[in-house]
């Protein structure tokens, strides 16, 4: 064949086949981004028909030698049968029974495999609900490295891997034998085929769901508090229970949940946290339980409400659950410092206070930018930086001689009992510095977040 500068598909594909065994998809796939909207197995059909009728032509004009060696390679390498035929008639030794260089896996083609892997995948799902699924695949290694060598020697720069490949093909099989829709985005379930295994690996995505709890009772943290003493493995300071607090929020909530939805682990994402002996009250804290590896995803989610709330013994109410997505629990957590939060709170001072100078205290902080380093009490589990929040209100009352009653508007992650004492300097201004006396909060409640988040559905 007439060689050009830069060799066309038909050259580069005759000189392919010459040294390597390829079944019609594997060679079409090498120009697989080329004239799209027709199948690997069609291009490379096609490609080895045309070489077939140059062969017969080149043989036929008289150049034998060069028709032959073509003819040889289609024949053998190609195993293509209309160059077979034509071999047979020109008395033509060729190798047969070669099989594909670039998909063949225990001497069978890695595509033809793929109605018996999908019967494995439907037989290991049927106890698994989803909607959405994507099908993947891990190449086996000296596949895929024989692919790239020979894109690599013969410049192919319009092929397509045979991951891809297969993973379109599979999907393409699984989608009929599941009945479910593929979903390259969130699917909820991702079937993977490790080829070089041969094993079906099922990777279930996790299910996301959003509420809003209260916080009935005081001595209950928001998530699992080991024991300090011993680190969870039990001992006489926490009764061998492992633990400083024997339940949280956290698992009041997503326990329930978990099991509903069978899953095998739960992560708690609550908007900030209040501290363990303040309530949460009003509409309640925004949150999002993770669940692992569900099998169920349809929830009665009123019903688990109710569960929650009976579970708890009443000390947890959540309400609002819903569904929602990851996208969804990423904007509550980066919003979460920017929501509005109200809190009322007890105040004790050392020394009764005049109604001016409360009055006073209440002026001079509300409308405030606050400078807060961060508190002792957290210093062990947050960053030591001062911040700057933002006081909306502040309101107080005189309740008893050595006693206020305080109502606080402030930005999300604002310390409240530091911003009532002050935190020995660390908090500046404080109720302690306006009034000029001792405040200790003695009671603390949220009673609102504004959350931007709850105003839309995402
Ligand atoms: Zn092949
Ligand atoms: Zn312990």
């Amino acid at each position: 064949m007439a060689r050009r500068e830069n060799p066309g598909i038909l050259d580069i594909a005759a000189s392919l086949l010459e040294e390597n065994p390829l079944c019609d998809r594997c060679l079409g796939r090498q120009f697989a981004w080329l004239s799209t909207g027709t199948s690997n197995d069609q291009r490379g059909h096609s490609i080895k028909l045309i070489l077939s009728m140059m062969a017969d032509e080149t043989i036929k004009s008289g150049a034998k030698d060069e028709g032959r060696k073509l003819l040889a390679a289609l024949a053998g390498n190609g195993a293509f049968a209309p160059a077979q035929t034509l071999a047979e008639k020109e008395e033509l030794d060729y190798e047969k029974d070669k099989v594909c260089c670039l998909c063949t896996m225990d001497g069978e083609c890695a595509f033809d495999k793929i109605p018996e892997i999908v019967q494995r995948a439907v037989k290991n799902t049927k106890d698994i609900e989803f909607q959405t699924f994507l099908a993947g695949s891990i190449p086996r290694p000296t596949l895929a490295e024989r692919e790239d060598e020979l894109k690599g020697q013969h410049d192919l720069l319009y092929g397509e891997t045979l991951r891809s490949n297969f993973n379109r093909e599979f999907g393409k099989q699984l989608a009929v034998a599941f009945d479910k829709t593929v979903d390259f985005d969130r699917p909820e379930l991702v079937v993977v085929y490790d080829m070089q295994n041969d094993s079906v690996r099922l990777q279930i995505n996790p299910l996301f769901i959003y509420g809003r709890y209260r916080k009935m009772v005081v001595g209950v943290p928001q998530s699992r508090w080991d024991c300090t003493e011993c680190n969870g493995k039990g001992c006489d300071v926490c009764h061998n229970t492992g633990r400083r607090y024997p339940d949280s929020i956290s698992e009041y909530v997503s326990l329930p949940i978990q099991e509903a939805a069978k899953g095998t682990r739960f992560k708690f994402h609550g908007a900030g946290r209040e501290d363990v002996d303040a309530l949460m009250l009003g509409t309640g804290r925004p949150f999002v339980v993770e669940i692992s590896e569900p099998r169920v995803r349809t929830l009665n989610l009123s019903k688990l409400e109710k569960r929650i709330r009976k579970k708890s013994r009443k000390k947890v109410e959540v309400e609002g659950l819903r569904l929602t997505n990851r996208q969804h629990l990423q904007q509550l957590k980066s919003e979460s410092s920017e929501n509005v939060k109200e809190y009322s709170a007890i105040i004790k001072t050392d020394r009764e206070l005049t109604d001016e100078e409360v009055e006073r205290a209440e002026r001079e902080l509300t409308g405030i930018d606050l400078a807060q380093r961060t508190p002792t009490r957290v210093a062990h589990r947050r960053s030591d930086l001062t911040r700057t929040k933002h006081i909306y209100e502040v309101r107080l009352k005189k309740k008893r001689s050595h006693e206020l009653e305080g109502y606080f508007k402030v930005q999300g992650g604002t310390y409240i009992k530091e911003l009532i004492s002050g935190d020995e300097g660390r908090t500046v201004p404080s109720v302690a510095d306006k009034v000029g006396s001792a405040c200790l909060c003695t009671e603390l409640i949220v009673t609102a977040i504004h959350n931007l988040e709850t105003d839309h559905n995402p």
